[in-house]
C-alpha cells in the first residue's frame, strides 16, 4: 500500500526513512542527513527525527534542492521500499514455518543506535544486531523490551577522576517510537501483583522489516511508584528488578497478544524475560483446558533460551517474599502454591534455602538452551549441571551459538568502499558465507594500509576533540588542555580498550607494573598510545576507582598526551574506536568473558585483536590473525592468574606486537602486520558476524522449536 514514490514530497520521504532505523545501517542514507546539517545531526545524537523537526517541509525542499540532494533522497527511498517489500530473502526459503507466527525475541536491553540509549553494554548491542540481521535475512521476528525513559545513564568524569551519573530524560517526541493505539486510544497492558496492578503502554519501533515493541510504565493509570518503574535500566533495588522483569515477561506476552500476535516460538535473550513462558502456560491452561504439566511441556517445547554470562551477579536471584508478592497471582492461576513456584527457580526443588533464580527458571521452561561461544557452552554446562544430576557434564543440554556483529552497522564507510570493490555485488546480504570473504585477498597492502591510516586519523581528531571538550568542562588548567589538543601521534601504535568497567574485565591489568608501562611509552623509536573508555555500574565503587586510577595517570608523565580517557562510552564512540584503532586490547579473567563482541567489530575494519584466549577469541585465534595473551590456561587462585596474565600481556606486546608493527619495508609499510589484518578479515569476518549467528539461531533453534521439537543443541528431560 505504499504510495507511488513520485507522489510523495521530499519531506514525506525523509520522514518515512527517518522513522525506520533501516537508515542507520546504510551509510549513503546517513550521509544525506549529515549533508542537510552536519552540526545539528551531531547535536541530536545522529537522530534524523529530531533533525527534521527543525524544518518546515518547504524549507527542507529548498535546502535539499540547493545541495543537489534530491535525487539521492529519491534513490534512498526507492531502496528503502524495495528492502521492506522484498520477498526473496534467506528467511523466505529457510524459515517458512515461521511465516504464520513470528519468533518473539525478548530482551531487557536493546542497543540499536546511540539516539536510543536503552542498553548498557554487550548484551544490548547484541540484541540490537540480532534484530538488524533478522531484518536483513527476512526472518519473521518481533522484539519485546522495555522503554527506559532515562536510559542507562550518561557518564561524566569529574576533576578528581570520579564517575558522575546523569539521567537525562530521552526526548520521546523526537524518537522514532509510536504508541500503539486502538480506536484512537493507547493500548494498555496490565500485570497484577499481590499488592497492586502495573500498567504499561506499548511503543513500537521499526527496525527494517522487524518491529520492536517497548513497554513504557510512565502513564497516568499507574501509581507514582510504578510510573518510575521503567525509568532506568538496571536501576533501583531487587524489588524494582523483579517488577521490571514481571512487566517484560508477562506484560510482554500480553502486549504481543494485544497487537495481534500469538507467538509460537519465544526466544529469551538472557534470564530477565523468563516469566514470559509462565504467562503462555497460563493461557494454554485457561484457553485449551490443559493441565499445568502438559501446558508446561507444550510451552517449553517452543521456547529457546540464551544464557550470557558465567558471572554470578549476572544471574538474578529473588527471595521468597518478592516472588510471592509478584508471581503469586500468576502462581494461583497456574495452580501452584509458593513452594511450587519457588521450585521452578531452584536447582534443587526441595532446598528451602535456595533463592529463586531467573536462569534456572528459564532453563526449566525451554527445550533449547545455548551459551554464546564454544568455551562459554562448556562453562555453562558445568555451571548448571546440578539441574540434571543424572547426566555427565558433556550431556548437559546447553549448546552454544557464538555471537557475531552486524556488519553494515560496524563497518566504516571507507572500508566498505574496499569491500565493494573486491567482493561480489550485494556481498552485504551474504556475509554469513565463507567463500565470499576470500575475495578480500585481492586488496593490496598499500590501499588497505592507507584506508586504515585515514580511519585512524579520524579517530585521533575525534578523541582530541572529545578530550578537549571534557577537560574544558572540568575546568582543567590551560596547560592540560594544550596537552590534550596535541595528544596522540598518527604514527604511533594506537591501542584501544573500551568496555564496561566490570571487575572481571580488568581494565587496569596493563597498569600492573607502571615502570614497565612507562618504559614502553618513553620509547620514541616505537611510539605507542592508549585510549580508554567505559562506564562502571553506578553501584560499583571498585569499577569507579579503576577508572579514576587511569584518569589520574593521564595527568602524569610519561602518560600525559599518550593515554586518553574518553567519557560516556556508547555506540557512537564504539563505532569510532573500533574503526580507527590499530590494536584492540581485551584482558578479561578467563573464562568469565562469555563471548565479547567489540573485537569482532575491530576485525571488520582492519584492526587486530590482542586478547586473552577467552570467549570468541578462544575459537577465533589461529596464530596468524591477531595476538593471544597467554595460552588459554586458567588458575583457581585469582592473584596467581592475574600475575601470570600480566607477564603474558607484557611479553606479547614487547616480543610480538610492537616489533611487527614497526617493521617497515622501503615504502614504510608494515607488511607483516598488514598480512595479519587481511588474514583476520578473511578468516574471521564470515564467522563472527550477526548474519551467520542469526542463521544459526534460525536453523538450529527457531525452526525446530516452531515444530515443537527439541533438537541437537539440547535434549531436556
Ligand atoms: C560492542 C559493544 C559492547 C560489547 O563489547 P564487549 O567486547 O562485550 O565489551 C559494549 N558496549 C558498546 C557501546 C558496544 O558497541
Amino acid at each position: 500500500m505504499s504510495a507511488r514514490p513520485g507522489q510523495l514530497s521530499i519531506y514525506d520521504k525523509l520522514t518515512r526513512i527517518a522513522n525506520n532505523l533501516w537508515w542507520s545501517w546504510h551509510p549513503e542514507v546517513v550521509e544525506i542527513f549529515r549533508l542537510i546539517d552536519a552540526d545539528l545531526f551531531s547535536q541530536t545524537r545522529h537522530n534524523p527525527v529530531a533533525l527534521l523537526a527543525h524544518y518546515a517541509p518547504e524549507e527542507l525542499d529548498r535546502i535539499t534542492r540547493d545541495a543537489l540532494l534530491q535525487s539521492r533522497i529519491h534513490h534512498a527511498y526507492r531502496r528503502f521500499i524495495a528492502y521492506t517489500e522484498s520477498q526473496t530473502t534467506w528467511g523466505a526459503t529457510h524459515t517458512a514455518i515461521l511465516a504464520q507466527s513470528p519468533v518473539a525475541y525478548f530482551s531487557a536491553e536493546f542497543g540499536l543506535h546511540e539516539s536510543l540509549p536503552i542498553y548498557s553494554g554487550g548484551l544490548g548491542v547484541l540484541a540490537g544486531d540480532h534484530l538488524k540481521s533478522a531484518s536483513d535475512l527476512g526472518i519473521p521476528l518481533v522484539g519485546v523490551g522495555l522503554f527506559y525513559s532515562e536510559g542507562y545513564f550518561s557518564q561524566k568524569i569529574d576533576a578528581n577522576g570520579w564517575q558522575q551519573e546523569e539521567y537525562p530524560r530521552l526526548p520521546l517526541k523526537s524518537l522514532p517510537l509510536t504508541p500503539v493505539t486502538q480506536d484512537g486510544k493507547p493500548v494498555i497492558v496490565s500485570v497484577e501483583t499481590r499488592s497492586d496492578t502495573i500498567f504499561a503502554r506499548i511503543l513500537r519501533l521499526e527496525v527494517g522489516r522487524v518491529t520492536l515493541y517497548l513497554l513504557d510504565a510512565d502513564i497516568e493509570q499507574n501509581s507514582p511508584e510504578n510510573r518510575q518503574l521503567t525509568s532506568r535500566l538496571y536501576g533501583g533495588d531487587q524489588r524494582t528488578r523483579i517488577r521490571q522483569e514481571l512487566l517484560l515477561g508477562v506484560g510482554g506476552v500480553r502486549a504481543l497478544k494485544a497487537v495481534g500476535f500469538e507467538p509460537k516460538v519465544i526466544h529469551m535473550n538472557e534470564g530477565h524475560s523468563a516469566f514470559a513462558p509462565l504467562e503462555v502456560i497460563r493461557t494454554r491452561m485457561h484457553e485449551d483446558a490443559m493441565p499445568f504439566d502438559q501446558a508446561l511441556q507444550e510451552t517449553a517445547s517452543h521456547c529457546v533460551f540464551t544464557t550470557h554470562t558465567p558471572v554470578a551477579a549476572g544471574h538474578d536471584r529473588f527471595d521468597q517474599g518478592l516472588v510471592d508478592e509478584h508471581i503469586g497471582p500468576l502462581g494461583n492461576a497456574l495452580g501452584l502454591d509458593i513452594g511450587g513456584l519457588m521450585a521452578l527457580g531452584r536447582v534443587d526443588p526441595q532446598n528451602g534455602s535456595e533463592t529463586f533464580c531467573m536462569t534456572v527458571l528459564a532453563l526449566k521452561l525451554c527445550r533449547i538452551a545455548n551459551g554464546v561461544s564454544n568455551l562459554h557452552g562448556i562453562v555453562s554446562r558445568k555451571m548448571w549441571a546440578g539441574l540434571w544430576p543424572w547426566r555427565s557434564t558433556q550431556e548437559i543440554p546447553i549448546g552454544h551459538i557464538t555471537n557475531g556483529v552486524h556488519v553494515p552497522t560496524w563497518l566504516a564507510a571507507q572500508m566498505r568502499v574496499l569491500y565493494d570493490r573486491v567482493l561480489p555485488e550485494n556481498w552485504y546480504e551474504r556475509t554469513g558465507e565463507a567463500d565470499l570473504w576470500k575475495g578480500f585477498e585481492a586488496v593490496t597492502p598499500g590501499e588497505l594500509w592507507e584506508t586504515h591510516q585515514a580511519l585512524k586519523g579520524t579517530l585521533i581528531s575525534y578523541a582530541r576533540g572529545k578530550a578537549v571538550q571534557q577537560a574544558r568542562r572540568r575546568g582543567e588548567a590551560d596547560s592540560v588542555i594544550a596537552d590534550v589538543e596535541q595528544a596522540f601521534d598518527p604514527n604511533a601504535l594506537t591501542i584501544g580498550f573500551a568496555r564496561r568497567f566490570a571487575p572481571y574485565k580488568r581494565a587496569d591489568l596493563i597498569l600492573h607494573d607502571l615502570d614497565f608501562l612507562a618504559r614502553l611509552l618513553e620509547d620514541t623509536e616505537h611510539p605507542i598510545q592508549f585510549l580508554f573508555a567505559g562506564k562502571a555500574h553506578p553501584a560499583d565503587a571498585a569499577g569507579k576507582q579503576l577508572l579514576q586510577r587511569i584518569f589520574r595517570l593521564t595527568h602524569e608523565d610519561p602518560f600525559r598526551g599518550r593515554v586518553l580517557v574518553l567519557e560516556n562510552y556508547d555506540i557512537a564512540m564504539g563505532r569510532q574506536l573500533v574503526q580507527g584503532v590499530d590494536l584492540w586490547l581485551n584482558n578479561p579473567r578467563r573464562p568469565l568473558e562469555a563471548s565479547g563482541t567489540s573485537g569482532q567489530k575491530v576485525v571488520l575494519n582492519g584492526g587486530l585483536n590482542c586478547s586473552i584466549l577467552d570467549g570468541w577469541w578462544s575459537e577465533a585465534y589461529d596464530g596468524q590473525n591477531g595476538f593471544a595473551i597467554g595460552n588459554g590456561r586458567s588458575h583457581t587462585d585469582q592473584a596467581v592468574q592475574d600475575q601470570r596474565d600480566v607477564q603474558d600481556l607484557y611479553a606479547v606486546l614487547t616480543e610480538e606486537v610492537i616489533p611487527l608493527y614497526f617493521e617497515r619495508d622501503s615504502d614504510d609499510l608494515p607488511q607483516g602486520w598488514i598480512a595479519r589484518m587481511k588474514r583476520a578479515i578473511r578468516t574471521l569476518g564470515w564467522r563472527f558476524n550477526a548474519d551467520r549467528m542469526v542463521m544459526d539461531y534460525a536453523s538450529q533453534t527457531y525452526v525446530p522449536a516452531a515444530g515443537g521439537l527439541s533438537c541437537s543443541i539440547v535434549q531436556m528431560p
